[in-house]
């Protein structure tokens, strides 16, 4: 994180200001009804088993040669690769403000991961923490939106923040243009990351490695570029392992990764229904 609103642990303690980071929050909740198209699993669902012929004459130690094998079927086409698809809240379904003017242009280059650091509790206040968030770093810090370009939630909801033409701010020392920011809610110093919040994570990243074209080695975390503790030690396990790096590579090897932007009332529903719990 970047910046916290006054009286919240933002997790950087070496920084005077951090509350700022926050700004990728922007999208709405249930937006990560994450990829239920699961590469592997749209596969299975679509590929034709292979004739048990051809698996006789190719595997097990029991397989004889075969002196004159049956005539084989045409091999089936290469099918298209699968793709993994995600919702993304779009800013009004979350009542985001609008971005003030200015700020500035960047092209986008790398990729970086943030959490709130502040202990989210129930789910359904994560809306919520952006709409603050936003509110702190426009009218505290002066910031033109809330600092990041995308957030998500403990279900692995994607929300759209800031635009991502826009390089995004932080009260600490690292320059944020061309980097894709994403920001996790939650205190990852003090909470564990969860299942769907990793998969939310990784669809964000590629989703913007594929976007900009750009590589999944560009992953950093916050605490890898500036004096922070950002984004907690049990979700940045997850940068320092190769966890997080593999599920994207994953993604973009099973093929494209889309993210659709949800707006209007469909998507202030699913914001609602985040917030009812
Ligand atoms: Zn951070």
């Amino acid at each position: 994180m970047d910046a916290l609103p006054p009286g919240r642990n933002d997790g950087c303690p070496e920084l005077v200001n951090r509350r700022r980071l926050l700004w990728l929050a922007g999208g709405a909740g249930m937006a990560a009804i994450v990829s239920a198209c699961s590469a592997s699993a749209s596969e299975s669902r679509t590929r034709p088993n292979p004739s048990p012929t051809a698996l006789a004459t190719t595997t097990g130690p029991n397989a004889s040669p075969i002196a004159d094998p049956p005539p084989q079927p045409m091999a089936p086409p290469t099918l298209p690769p699968a793709a993994a698809s995600a919702v993304l809240l779009c800013r009004d379904a979350w009542g985001a403000r609008p971005a003030r003017p200015g700020g500035r242009p960047h092209t986008i280059t790398r990729m970086t991961l943030h959490h709130e650091a502040v202990v989210l509790g129930d789910n359904r206040n994560a809306p919520g923490r952006f709409r603050q968030d936003q509110r702190y770093h426009q009218d505290q810090l002066g910031w033109v939106d809330i600092a990041y370009h995308v957030g998500i939630d403990r279900n692995g909801n994607i929300y759209e923040l800031r635009t991502t033409e826009i390089a995004g701010d932080t009260a600490t020392d690292y320059d944020t243009t061309g980097h894709f920011l994403v920001l996790c809610e939650g205190d990852f110093d003090n909470e564990v990351v969860s299942e769907a919040q990793l998969h939310g994570a990784a669809l964000a990243f590629a989703w913007a490695a594929q976007t900009f074209h750009i590589a999944s080695d560009s992953l950093a975390g916050h605490r890898d570029l500036a004096q922070t503790s950002c984004p907690g030690a049990n979700l940045y396990s997850h940068i320092s392992s190769g966890d997080l790096k593999r599920r994207i590579d994953d993604l973009l090897a099973a093929g494209s990764v889309n993210l659709q932007s949800v707006c209007g009332p469909d998507a202030a529903a699913t914001v609602a229904a985040i917030e009812a719990g």
